[in-house]
């Protein structure tokens, strides 16, 4: 019977019937014909490549339940939510996870044994109990498939131990069942490693090409990242993107940030409950939100079409990793653009991190962050880059998807590396190919480390012999070298260098040239930002004197209108920026220092006009580089301030809550209000304060020149008076007034 249904019609018919699908994508056709047939199968395709009918369509076909193997409840309910809305009975499928009840459990066990359910759902982890076990003997499995294979694998990006036990269970289970593997990163270390735990190398293996030619790949120096990342999304206003950072701190920072700067973006992170989770997931997926900024828990099961960009504020920890989070961009074929902003640092911070792990761990650890960095700092196209990481020859100049990254549109400067390379490759000859690049750079150049010395390397001919080419240079034609197939990576022994046989007709047979990029070298760009930004700070500002004379004539004209004091209006800092940078619509007069919502809408209509005519009777260039309001200050300690003094907490319990000396919280509130935040401190002040006197000085500040606090304590008497009085009047004041 089965036989039957694997003619390709009949497949065709049940995909209609099934999914209402016309026809199969890829190579899913191939893939279920392989299962069908009840040969061992490995499945490898890109994320969107629609692995998951590879196995839901013979589960129904077929005699029997199958097993799915998923590492992730959540992954798991959204699968089987999916295959019951396609019209099938709700028994068709289920799964078995610590989330069921006992009577859950029972009622799902009837399910299979009555032979309802075609597809049973499964965590590795319960695959391992025993009654599960014992039940699974019991019944007919049609097949086994181990979704998201790659767990399987240390080097794969989201390893999972409980996946090595995977083959031990299915032969408890002690039937004669097909194994389907599925994954969407398989470098060829990951791919071995899977086929070998799980005793399938005899498997069918099939391997779409990973190229995704509607994406832009870039790399930026991380110099000012916020500020690119916000321009970007204004430029791109609309479009629906990811952000990625590493931790979950950057994710609602930058979130913040973002919502501060007018990004309608919301934080998604492990951190959260699972209510806001969905909630900010669905507001992605609805597009009630453009952007999410999230760390690597978002994305698992996402299936967004018009993702138009994926950042990478930092870089991954591997390149499966960034392929996979990149794979979410542009799944519908439009526009995909993937920026990771680069620093070295935080390179070195990551391998930081992995200091507790086991030291095998860290090893693979450091080779994985290696590969993302000879990725961030080649020159040569990304696409081919990425692409030779996963096994796949590609070519740069007519491959689908050709000058579709930095590399490509902005070349390198080139050099003719012929007879270096022919000495590389002497060298990695005569050591016996046993060593990893920067071993091998480090003879080259001459550096007698610890292990140059323990082989005797510093003994060597070759030793020093290319100390006149810069170490980078090395580094940049051993991974061209790489990339162009004369050298390879060892699969057994990850990361030794091999000469592979095109690299030995190479030796034997030299073309005329062998042209290499010089890398990029962003540890100089982002040292000399460092210099200057710090100089450009200590330098002031290069305001526009002749403007800031017009907006204060205008501050006082607005001030008489309202009959309030200049500096209710704005305060000198604030003008002084607007001379700077020239806000010409409320958005950016917003982001001008000491301006609130509420000040913008108060007082900031006529300075607008002023500062557009002005610039447009000027012709002024206006600075491109936008300012980014910062929420860092406001962050942590202002946000508590600002909610306890809405619950209306005497402030003295906020100081010490805080661990804060009243004093300096006094401090804060002033910079709270005076960059344009309002804050209603009256159930405090009428405790302190009583009304004559705050009258009086209430109508001293109405009246004043200056904001200044010694000027009002000699003005009103510091006999009277106390400085902590007047302050809290000023920050009433400039609360209700000037914000
Ligand atoms: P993967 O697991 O490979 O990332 P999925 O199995 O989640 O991909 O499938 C991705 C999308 O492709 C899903 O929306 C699915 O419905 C769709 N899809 C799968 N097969 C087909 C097909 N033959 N025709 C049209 N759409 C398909
Ligand atoms: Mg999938």
């Amino acid at each position: 019977m089965e036989a039957m249904q694997t003619s390709e019609a009949a497949l065709e018919t049940a995909l209609k019937e099934h999914f209402g699908f016309d026809s199969f994508k890829g190579m899913q056709k191939e893939v279920i014909k392989s299962l069908m047939k009840g040969q061992d199968t490995f499945a490898i395709m890109p994320t969107g490549g629609g692995k998951s009918l590879c196995y839901q369509l013979p589960a129904l076909l077929k005699d029997g339940t199958a097993i799915i193997i998923s590492p992730l409840i959540a992954l798991m309910k959204n699968q089987v939510d999916s295959i019951r809305s396609y019209g099938s009975n709700d028994n068709v499928a289920h799964f078995l996870n610590s989330s069921l009840n006992k009577s859950e459990i029972t009622k799902v066990k009837e399910d299979v044994t009555n032979g309802n359910t075609k597809m049973l759902y499964l965590a590795p982890e319960s695959l391992n109990k025993e009654e599960n076990l014992e039940f699974l003997k019991s019944v007919t499995i049609s097949f086994v498939a181990v979704d998201e294979a790659h767990c399987i694998s240390e080097w794969g990006h989201d390893f999972r131990p409980e996946y090595r036990r995977i083959k031990e269970m299915i032969k408890g289970i002690d039937q004669d069942i097909p194994v389907m593997a599925l994954t969407a990163t398989a470098t060829p270390k990951v791919q071995s490693d899977i086929q070998k735990n799980l005793g399938m190398s005899d498997a069918a293996v099939y391997k779409a090409s990973f190229n995704r030619p509607n994406l832009f790949y870039e790399v930026r120096p991380k110099i000012d990242p916020v500020k690119q990342i916000i321009r970007f999304i204004k430029e791109n206003q609309g479009k629906s993107g990811i952000i990625y950072c590493l931790s979950r701190k950057k994710v609602e920072e930058i979130a913040s940030t973002l919502q501060v700067n007018g990004v309608n973006a919301l934080p998604y992170h492990a951190g959260f409950d699972a209510n806001s989770r969905s909630r900010h997931q669905d507001a992605f997926l609805m597009e009630d939100c453009d952007v999410i900024v999230a760390t690597i828990a978002f994305g698992m099961g996402i299936d967004k079409p018009d993702v138009r960009f994926v950042i990478h504020y930092d870089m991954p920890k591997s390149l499966e990793g960034y392929y996979q989070e990149t794979g979410r961009a542009g799944r519908d074929g439009g526009e995909g653009r993937c920026i990771a902003f680069y620093d070295y640092r935080d390179i070195e911070k990551l391998e930081k991190f992995m200091h507790g792990k086991p030291v095998a761990e860290q090893e693979v650890g450091r080779q994985l962050l290696e590969e993302v960095v000879s990725y961030a700092e080649t020159a040569i196209s990304r696409r081919k880059f990425l692409l030779n990481y996963f096994g796949e020859e590609w070519d740069e100049e007519h491959g689908e998807g050709a000058k579709m990254d930095d590399n490509s549109v902005n070349p390198k400067e080139k050099i003719e590396f012929k007879e270096q390379i022919l000495i590389l490759m002497r060298l990695i000859d005569t050591i016996k190919q046993r060593f990893k690049a920067k071993h091998i750079v480090n003879i080259l150049v001459g550096k007698n480390t610890s292990e140059v010395s323990t082989y005797r390397h510093n003994n060597l001919a070759e030793f020093g012999i290319g100390k006149d080419t810069d170490e980078r240079l090395w580094m940049a034609a051993i991974r061209q070298a790489l990339v162009q197939g004369l050298l390879y990576k060892d699969i057994e022994n990850y990361g030794l260098v091999k000469i592979s046989e095109k690299g030995r007709a190479f030796m034997e047979n030299p073309p005329e040239s062998f042209i290499i990029f010089k890398d990029h070298d962003y540890s100089s760009d982002i040292a000399n930002s460092e210099d200057i930004l710090t100089n450009s700070k200590a330098g002031g500002s290069a305001m526009d004197e002749a403007l800031f004379q017009l907006l204060k004539d205008l501050r006082k004209k607005i001030a008489k209108q309202k009959n309030v004091p200049p500096f209710v209006v704005f305060q000198d800092p604030s003008l002084q920026d607007m001379a700077n940078q020239y806000p010409i619509n409320m958005e950016e007069l917003k982001n001008i220092q000491g301006v609130g919502q509420g000040k913008a809408m108060k007082f900031g209509r006529p300075f607008i006009e002023l500062i557009t005519n002005y610039v447009e009777e000027n012709g002024i260039e206006r600075p491109q580089d936008m300012v980014v309001k910062s929420v860092v200050n406001k962050s942590g300690k202002k946000v508590y301030i600002i909610q306890s003094i809405d619950r209306k907490i005497p402030l003295e319990d906020i100081a010490s809550a805080k661990g804060m000396e009243f004093e300096d919280l006094i401090e804060e509130l002033e910079h709270i209000v005076d960059s344009g935040t309002k804050v209603n401190i009256d159930y405090y002040i009428e405790d302190v304060v009583d009304e004559d006197r705050l009258e009086e000085v209430y109508d001293y500040f109405m009246e004043a020149e200056t904001p200044d606090i010694d000027a009002a304590l000699e003005e009103l008497g510091d006999d009277d008076y106390t400085a902590e009085e007047l302050r809290l009047v000023r920050i009433k004041f400039m609360s209700e007034v000037a914000n």
